[in-house]
């Protein structure tokens, strides 16, 4: 399978994350839930694999500083609250997206699980 790269990122006033990916997808991400989202080892227990950190635990307002890249394969986003240690990789990042199409897409799989 060919890897998707993000072509271009942008980020609304309201925050949100815009990253348009290299087969056109369009995909946007509203801040709490990607700060919540945060795959590092303080938001996720190393050893039981458990999600410590919840969109519904981040403050609102929170905002992402900078994302930088990391390789050719992730991001590395600073937060307004100072968190910094997560690593999102493109594919993380891409399994994320809260278009519509995709979050269409999640609740079907749901709905059959
Ligand atoms: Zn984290
Ligand atoms: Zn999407």
């Amino acid at each position: 399978m060919q890897t998707l790269i993000p072509s271009k990122m942008a980020l609304t006033p309201e925050g949100v994350l815009q990253i348009e990916w290299s087969d056109g997808h369009q995909s946007r991400y509203t801040p709490q839930n990607l700060r919540g989202s945060c795959p590092c080892a303080e938001c996720v227990d190393e050893i039981t694999g458990k999600r410590q950190v919840f969109p519904q635990d981040i403050a609102a307002g929170i905002r992402p500083r900078e994302a930088r890249p990391v390789g050719r394969y992730a991001y590395q986003f600073v937060w307004s609250d100072g968190h910094d240690t997560g690593l999102y990789s493109y594919e993380y990042l891409r399994a994320l997206c809260e278009c519509d199409d995709c979050l269409a897409k999640r609740n079907d799989t749901k709905e059959k699980e």
